[in-house]
């Protein structure tokens, strides 16, 4: 059996950035195990999220508090991708804003500018005229000129599957005792004795400390573990459709409801083609794992997320609330034939005021899932990324913007497992400082 300091589960954009942030410790031998044969396939392919770099100065979701902590993890992904992707070939850069529409949403963006912009320098409050200007399709044919916009000059479009490849491309050509496994899935993590052994299809593997960013899968290692027993999910699958002819120059999302915690429809150009435009993601509770997944399904049972103390906790959280309830419903009619593009061209037209239904094609195979998390002790939805420390390991749900924040969360997960494995071990504090803080 092939023995590791530690064990990456998970070839993710976040099991990767681990991955990578781990050569900057001197910890000897980390391996990397995906079960697909390369890495990023599943929610960081670039079809299967927004492909946002989320840095909190539009995200009308976020609490100041919050779009600074996730400013600061995100930082990390932007640093790297501008000192290794001159080319492009993991990112484009577009503007974006976030617009109001009608008195009561302009109010909300001016106060949240005025609380954001010695922050964030570099953002403006645009009115309809400038808005114009950056995106004609938003203003065309709208019938009141009642809007305004946060608006930044630079917003990221990351490719965050090809980015997965590179975190783990570059960990691999600069560490000898750094190896990835693809195509093979990880079956079980069991103790034994202060070690762990990783049982996979092609051999065990025993290693001193684990990290498990496997999506949705890392909750079911956890309670197999022992750990997260508390915690039920909810994924959630979020679809797209592309407009026929390119609408949108950036990005541009939309004021958030605040009754409803997840991201309201936006526009996007894709990172690698500008001249496609994509909205959504919509919202749909699915008992997966894994979008498109239908296997996956036994696993989501086996969470114990269809148990009567998790649909108790999904009616408290989600169901019982009038606003919610209505999204969720809503979304669901999103992604049915014909009645769901004419519903969802009528939530675009906040947006582009002109689109017909017919301007749009429902992106069939698009999409990932948020393996959103809830507690049923709380009796609340856990929003963002969550981590659940255990002795030794730690394991990583990652629904939005986790992607952004994988690499300054990554260092956190190197940082917490030189910690694990004992005073000879430690971080490269002075490299980290150097390339991520100069
Ligand atoms: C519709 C949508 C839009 C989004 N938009 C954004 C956005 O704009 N910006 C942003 O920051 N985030 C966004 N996100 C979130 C983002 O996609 C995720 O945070 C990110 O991709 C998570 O990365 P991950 O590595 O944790 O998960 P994944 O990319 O799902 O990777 C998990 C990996 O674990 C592997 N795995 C699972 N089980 C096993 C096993 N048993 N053995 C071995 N390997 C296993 C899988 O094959 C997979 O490769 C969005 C998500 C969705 C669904």
């Amino acid at each position: 059996m092939a023995g590791v300091d530690v064990a990456v589960i998970g070839g993710g954009v976040k099991g990767a950035a681990d991955f990578y942030a781990l050569t900057y410790t001197n910890v000897g031998s980390v391996v990397l195990i995906e079960k697909y044969g390369a890495p990023g396939l599943v929610n960081s392919n670039m079809m299967n999220n927004s492909q946002t770099l989320h840095i909190g100065d539009i995200e009308t979701n976020f609490s100041l508090a919050k779009a600074l902590a996730v400013r600061h993890l995100a930082e990390h992904t932007k640093a790297y991708l501008d000192r290794f992707d001159d080319s492009g070939a993991l990112h484009s850069v577009y503007h974006k804003m976030v617009l109001g529409v009608g008195r009561k949403e302009m109010g909300v963006l001016k106060a949240r500018f005025e609380q954001f912009r010695q922050h964030y320098p570099h953002l403006q409050y645009l009115g309809f005229e400038a808005i114009a200007e950056l995106e004609p399709k938003v203003t065309e044919g709208r019938e009141s000129r009642g809007i305004s916009a946060i608006f930044s000059p630079r917003g990221y479009a990351v490719d965050y599957g090809r980015l997965a490849k590179s975190f783990v491309d570059r960990a691999v050509e600069s560490r000898e005792g750094f190896s990835a496994r693809f195509g093979t899935e990880v079956a079980t993590i069991r103790r034994e004795g202060l070690e762990f052994v990783v049982e996979t299809a092609k051999g065990d593997v025993r290693a001193k400390a684990v990290i498990v960013s496997a999506g949705a899968q890392s909750l079911l290692f956890a309670k197999r573990l022992g750990y997260a027993r508390n915690l039920a999910l909810l994924p959630v699958a979020g679809s797209f459709y592309h407009a026929r002819d390119k609408l949108l120059n950036g990005k541009v999302y939309t004021v958030q409801d605040n009754d409803v915690p997840l991201a309201a429809i936006h526009g996007d150009p894709e990172a690698h083609d500008a001249s496609v435009t994509r909205f959504g993601p919509t919202a749909k509770v699915v008992p997966l794992m894994e979008r498109h997944n239908y296997e996956t399904l036994d696993d989501f049972v086996r969470t114990g997320s269809l148990g009567k103390a998790s649909l108790l906790t999904f009616w408290e959280v989600v169901a019982s609330h009038p606003a919610l309830r209505a999204f969720m419903l809503k979304n669901m009619v999103y992604e049915l034939p014909v009645v769901g593009k004419m519903a969802f061209a009528e939530t675009v037209r906040k947006i582009v005021p002109t689109v017909a239904s017919k301007d749009l094609v429902f992106a069939r195979n698009v999409g990932g899932l948020r393996p959103q998390v809830m507690d049923k002790v709380k009796q609340e939805l856990q929003m963002g990324q969550v981590k659940i420390l255990g002795e030794n390991v730690i394991f990583n749900m990652t629904p939005s913007p986790g992607a952004s924040v994988c690499l300054g969360d990554g260092f956190a997960d190197a940082r917490t497992v030189v910690g694990f494995l004992g005073p000879s071990f430690s971080f490269d504090e002075r490299k980290y400082s150097a390339d991520f803080r100069e």
